[in-house]
């Protein structure tokens, strides 16, 4: 018997050159090569006999070759292989194949399948008439598929697979055992049973998955130890300047609900870009305050801190409530880290500074994280672990499809905004080749005239952001320098150091300059009233939720705004993307298209990347599945010893997570 942990050389039939192929592949014992799926099937027709044969038909025949000859004709050779059975012969037509005859004895008995023509069977597949008669035939990623199929024949029926699944949860969801599942994932007996062996696989996949994330997390479900009883909230309401909208009150209220409700509060708070999640982050931040407890709000980038900052501080101040900017930049850190620690602070708005070691809190009531997608769970967690247990808010403006946010966040409650503040006016939107790129400058420089400001994001290609957009930068500085020199030009790019990003922005705001050249740093949060043109350099190198995020930074005031793609593609895929921008203006609508089209590892970004992108597992099918696995995975873990195997499987997972 061969062991799991062995290594494949001790397999049959696989000697260096193809131990140096599988290890390409990452596979190097044989529980790995258990686990090298096919990527696709051959569905061969039904073995019919040959007098029963129809032209244009897929089928197989069990016959016996009786003779075979070769023709060549210049380059090219055709092979007649004369096979028979108990109704009569066919010829089976092999193109450029003239080993086959060596193959295929006269006398012995062989399985051919292929599509019949007028000459016969074309190209058949061959096999060994006791071992190929499966109607269903496994393609592997793999030089040779003949060969591949013998080792992994040999390696079924020679190792024994591990099951990973408790008994409770294969009953539950009436799945066959593990090594029935292998059997037929490799060779499936018939569609049945190849679609119940890929639902095993989905479920072990989307249980290492939630084990890690519940490892990483912890439980959540906690009675909450943050005391919160006063939840008026009239003296902030009366301090903000426009009244919420429907749906904004609606979540309000599921907040403060949750708040009050003596256990923790886990929420996501998704909305579309500009729909106002800002606003209820710092009501949020207020109830916290009132009743003692801190609150800590982390985001991605120091330029979305620093507006944050104003946001809050804005607000909260003259209610007296003390708001903190902390990001790398920020100076006199020490007397910072102070404050927070003896709780003169009690609203922080910070980037990933929030989680360094330095950073403790007096008595974190609230944490709240903004572009939730852009930070890996490790982080999330990392933040909440400096309360005990606080109550948390996830907050973003791209929606999650209810299955994945289940395996994201576990048991969490999703508050939805779903309406836009009134007086905003639809984006126009265009897509223009770049021979129109003049024109587009020249109406920047109207809406400049007209005290408006534009955006110009180009993308960043690789390592060479900086030279793109310096070198895009010199162009327009020149164009505007002939043309109308009032009008003020200045950039922005990743490379740049936390503090310049902030002050340009700073003086974008302060209306300095009227057009801004940006990698896509200025993607997420950024909020300018005065920003009425968005245009987007080779809008097909970006993704849907990209271009639509890109999009909401314009339009957020009165002013009627726009949104240019500047892209002279072809491609049928990116001209659909750019075709669905302009249809469409609704994010939510746009990020399930996207998805769809890219599959949620790349939807998530780098932060979430590798551990979304299931081979097996689907978000549309596999709800149920996602389901029980929560119903039961806080009991697996506790349980977690009594299957090594999986916990080995779930570690490899939260190494790559954290
Ligand atoms: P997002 O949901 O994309 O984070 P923001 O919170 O940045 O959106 O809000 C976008 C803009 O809309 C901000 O300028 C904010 O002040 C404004 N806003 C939010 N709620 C309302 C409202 N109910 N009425 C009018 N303006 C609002
Ligand atoms: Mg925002």
């Amino acid at each position: 018997m061969i062991k799991l942990t062995d290594n494949i050389k001790s397999l049959k039939n696989i000697g260096p050159s193809r131990e140096r192929e599988f290890s390409m592949l990452g596979i190097f014992a044989v529980q790995d090569l258990l686990y090298f799926f096919p990527k696709s099937y051959k569905y061969r027709g039904a073995v019919k006999s040959i007098s029963d044969l129809q032209i244009e038909e897929m089928a197989s025949v069990i016959a016996t070759p009786i003779s075979a000859e070769t023709v060549f004709r210049g380059k090219i050779s055709i092979t007649k292989v004369r096979v028979r059975d108990e109704t009569g012969d066919i010829d089976c037509i092999f193109h450029n194949q003239p080993y086959v005859k060596n193959n295929l004895p006269v006398g012995v008995p062989f399985i051919f399948s292929g599509k019949v023509i007028k000459q016969g069977i074309s190209n058949p597949e061959y096999d060994k008439e006791n071992q190929g008669q499966d109607s269903i035939v496994p393609l592997y990623k793999f030089s040779g598929q003949k060969i591949i199929r013998k080792i992994m024949k040999d390696l079924l029926k020679n190792a024994t697979p591990v099951e990973n699944l408790p008994l409770f949860l294969r009953e539950q969801l009436k799945l066959p055992t593990a090594e029935e599942s292998f059997r037929n994932i490799h060779f499936p007996e018939n569609e049945a049973m190849l679609s119940l062996a890929q639902r095993y696989f989905a479920t072990e996949e989307l249980i290492v998955l939630q084990l890690a994330l519940y490892a990483l997390r912890g439980n959540i479900k906690k009675s909450s130890t943050v005391n919160i009883i006063d939840t008026d909230i009239s003296p902030i309401i009366d301090n903000i300047r426009f009244t919420l909208t429907c749906s904004q009150k609606k979540v309000l209220d599921e907040i403060v609900e949750d708040m009050r409700s003596g256990q923790v509060m886990y929420r996501l708070l998704q909305g579309d870009v500009g729909s106002g999640k800002t606003v209820i982050a710092i009501i949020a931040a207020y109830i916290s305050a009132k009743n003692g407890y801190q609150t800590a709000i982390m985001v991605p980038t120091g330029i979305l801190a620093a507006q944050h900052y104003e946001s809050f501080s804005q607000i909260l101040e003259p209610l007296g409530i003390s708001v903190q900017l902390l990001t790398g930049s920020v100076k006199g850190q020490k007397i910072v880290h102070e404050d927070i620690k003896n709780g003169t602070t009690q609203v922080v708005v910070a980037t990933h500074a929030a989680i360094s070691d330095n950073v403790v809190f007096c008595n974190l009531g609230l944490v709240i994280t903004d572009e939730q997608h852009r930070f890996g769970v490790r982080q999330r967690e990392a933040l909440a672990g400096k309360g005990r247990n606080p109550h948390v808010i996830v907050m973003s403006a791209t929606p999650i499809p209810r299955t994945l946010a289940l395996i994201l966040y576990g048991d969490l409650d999703i508050s939805t905004i779903d309406q836009l503040p009134a007086g905003r006016t639809a984006i126009s939107t265009y897509h223009v080749n770049t021979s129109y790129r003049e024109r587009i400058w020249s109406f920047l420089e109207k809406e400049a005239m007209a005290g408006q400001q534009s955006y110009i994001v180009c993308p960043a290609i690789e390592s060479d952001e900086l030279t793109s957009v310096t070198e895009y930068m010199d162009r327009l500085t020149q164009y505007y320098s002939k043309k109308n020199s009032s009008v003020k030009v200045a950039f922005l790019h990743g490379k740049m150091k936390e503090n310049e990003k902030e002050e340009i922005m700073q003086s974008f705001k302060n209306g300095s300059f009227a057009v801004l050249v940006a990698t896509t740093v200025v993607e997420v949060g950024v909020n300018l009233q005065n920003a009425t043109v968005m245009v987007i350099e080779d809008a097909h190198r970006f993704g849907l939720s990209q271009l639509h995020q890109l999009r909401g930074r314009v339009g957020r005031g009165s002013a009627k705004s726009y949104c240019i793609l500047i892209s002279d593609t072809t491609g049928e895929e990116a001209l659909s993307r750019i075709r669905a921008m302009i249809d469409h203006s609704d994010g939510f609508h746009l990020s399930q298209m996207d998805l769809q089209l890219r599959g949620p590892g790349e939807f998530f970004g780098m932060a979430q990347h590798g551990i979304l992108n299931f081979k097996m597992a689907s978000l549309q099918r596999d709800m149920d599945i996602v389901k029980a696995i929560q119903g039961c995975v806080a009991d697996i873990y506790r349980d977690i010893e009594s299957y090594p195997n999986l916990k080995s499987m779930v570690d490899k997972v939260i190494v790559k997570e954290s």
